[in-house]
């Protein structure tokens, strides 16, 4: 597989896609609160997609049966929406995909429930902070890798851990295609470090981890949570390289 870059068409199809998702994701941010399930929030994700045009990506990818992606706490990426109930203090990720006329946006963003520890907001902010410098990076001529870079010293900086197993990706007409674009550079290689040109559109989504980076997967082979039980948060967003920098696709 190679990457595939995307004709400035293209782009304004994904551009339509990505505001569906912060569209999606803004309704979100004003239901949260505690009581809520998150089943309840997934069907109004959901509602709020279809009457857009658009198409839950995720509902049915490789069989994952819900709109959203949504991990509570120390659940970091792909928890499943169902009777789960937000309590007050919680820190709740939801991550939204959607298909429009082919196309794909993709983002994710990690709110507080109520009032959140200062712990879980230092950790909402460096994470929310990294993605943005990661985007920073994003312009013709720059290295894949500087992105990462960017991602990774900022984080570690403020004390957090990069979840490692999990990494950003190349989307279009698919949710996942080449390039991986990992949150860290250790195992970077010449290889997989590609310049990047206008038309390639990466999602960039660093995961960070209150404590150790290690996750594993429960018993419901979805729901990936920090090995330890301490706090992660995910900030995600689509974004393009243009001729002059970056344009992040999935805002309203
Ligand atoms: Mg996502
Ligand atoms: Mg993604």
């Amino acid at each position: 597989m190679s990457v595939i870059y995307k004709s400035p068409r293209e782009i304004e199809k994904m551009r339509a896609a990505g505001k569906v998702v912060a569209g999606a994701l803004a309704l979100a941010a004003g239901k949260i609160q505690p009581g809520l399930t998150t089943g309840q929030l997934d069907a109004e994700i959901e509602t709020f997609i279809l009457s857009r045009g658009g198409v839950p990506t995720f509902k049915g990818y490789r069989s994952f049966p819900a709109s959203a992606c949504i991990s509570v706490n120390e659940e970091v990426v792909h928890g499943i929406p169902g009777r789960r109930e937000l309590k007050e203090g919680d820190i709740i990720t939801v991550d939204v995909g959607v298909t429009l006329d082919g196309y794909i946006g993709d983002s994710a963003w990690t709110y507080p429930v109520g009032r959140i520890s200062s712990r879980a907001q230092r950790l909402l902010k460096a994470t929310k902070d990294s993605l943005f410098m990661g985007i920073e990076q994003v312009k013709p001529g720059n290295r894949l890798s500087e992105v990462s870079r960017a991602v990774q010293t900022y984080a570690e900086a403020n004390g957090y851990a990069i979840v490692r197993k999990y990494a950003g990706h190349g989307l279009g007409r698919e949710l996942h295609e080449e390039p991986q674009v990992p949150n860290y550079v250790d195992r970077m290689t010449p290889g997989n470090d590609l310049v990047m040109k206008p038309g390639l559109v990466i999602a960039i989504e660093p995961m960070l981890n209150e404590g150790t980076y290690d996750v594993k997967t429960l018993s419901d082979h979805w729901t990936v949570v920090t090995r330890d039980g301490k706090l992660s948060a995910h900030f995600e967003h689509t974004v393009a390289v243009t001729e002059k920098g970056r344009e992040i696709l999935t805002v309203e």
